[in-house]
C-alpha cells in the first residue's frame, strides 16, 4: 500500500483538480480523515503529513484516540461523524469542532441542554437520508424543514448544513448529493440565519469527486488514505 503522506497528496492533488474544474475554490472543500478503526500512531502520521481535521465514528473509541498519548498538545480537529443517540451526547460534548450525525429533534435538544450546561456553542449538522434506504440513518427529505424549523429555536447550537451517505450507486450517489444541495437552499429560506448553513458533508472515498462537483464543503476520507479496514 502507499504510505500516508502520499495517499493525502494524492487526493490533496484531486481536490484541487475537481473543484478547479467545478469553478470553486479548493480551499471551500475541506478534507476530513476518517481515522475509524485505525490507531492514534496512523492519525499522528497523517498529522505530520500535514492533515489537522479527523472523523470518528465511535465514541469510546474516540476518546480513548483523543487522550492517546501520541496525540496530546497536537492542534487537531475532530469530527464526530457517526450516528448519536441522545445518552451518548454528553461524552462528546465541547470535544468535537463539529457534530455531523445528528438526525432527530430530540438528539438536537438534548445537544442544546448539554451544551448550555456546559456553557458551549456546539455546531452540528443533520444527517438526510437521501438514498431512502431502510438500512441508513438520517432524517428524512420530507420533514426537514418542519424539524429544522423547530431545532432552529434550541438554544447554545448552531447548524451549520446537511450531512448524507449516498448510495452505493454511482449514478443515484450524484442524484442524492443534488438532493442535499438543493435541501439545504430550501432550509436557507426558511432560516433565522442563512449565513450560518454553508457546509455540505457529503463524498467518501468511493464517491468524493462526484461529492465536490455537486457543492461538498467537506469530504470524510477514511480507505483512501488509511487503507481498508
Ligand atoms: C467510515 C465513514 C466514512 C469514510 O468512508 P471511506 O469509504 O472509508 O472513505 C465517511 N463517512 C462516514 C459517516 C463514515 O462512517
Amino acid at each position: 500500500m502507499e504510505s500516508i503522506a502520499s495517499n493525502l497528496n494524492r487526493i490533496r492533488e484531486q481536490i484541487g483538480t475537481l473543484s478547479v474544474k467545478a469553478g470553486r475554490e479548493p480551499s471551500d472543500v475541506r478534507l476530513i480523515a476518517v481515522s475509524k478503526t485505525k490507531p492514534a500512531r496512523l492519525v499522528r502520521e497523517a498529522f505530520d503529513a500535514g492533515q489537522i481535521e479527523f472523523g470518528e465514528s465511535y465514541v469510546q473509541e474516540f476518546l480513548e484516540k483523543r487522550d492517546d498519548p501520541l496525540l496530546q498538545g497536537l492542534p487537531l480537529q475532530w469530527h464526530f461523524i457517526g450516528h448519536l443517540q441522545s445518552n451518548k451526547i454528553r461524552s462528546i460534548a465541547g470535544k468535537v469542532a463539529l457534530v455531523h450525525g445528528i438526525d432527530r429533534l430530540s438528539t438536537a435538544a438534548e445537544l442544546s441542554r448539554r451544551s448550555m450546561q456546559q456553557n458551549l456553542h456546539t455546531e452540528f449538522l443533520l444527517e438526510v437520508n437521501t438514498s431512502g434506504e431502510q438500512t441508513k440513518y438520517g432524517i428524512s427529505p420530507d420533514v426537514l424543514l418542519s424539524e429544522a424549523e423547530k431545532i432552529f429555536k434550541l438554544p447554545n447550537i448552531a447548524l451549520r448544513g446537511l450531512m448524507t451517505i449516498a448510495s452505493p450507486d454511482t449514478d443515484l450517489a450524484r442524484k442524492e448529493f443534488r438532493e442535499l444541495r438543493n435541501l439545504l437552499e430550501a432550509l436557507k429560506k426558511n432560516a433565522p440565519d442563512p449565513t450560518l448553513l454553508t457546509e455540505l458533508s457529503m463524498g467518501m472515498s468511493q464517491d468524493f469527486e462526484s461529492a465536490i462537483e455537486e457543492g461538498a464543503t467537506i469530504i470524510r476520507i477514511g480507505t483512501a488514505i488509511f487503507g481498508w479496514r
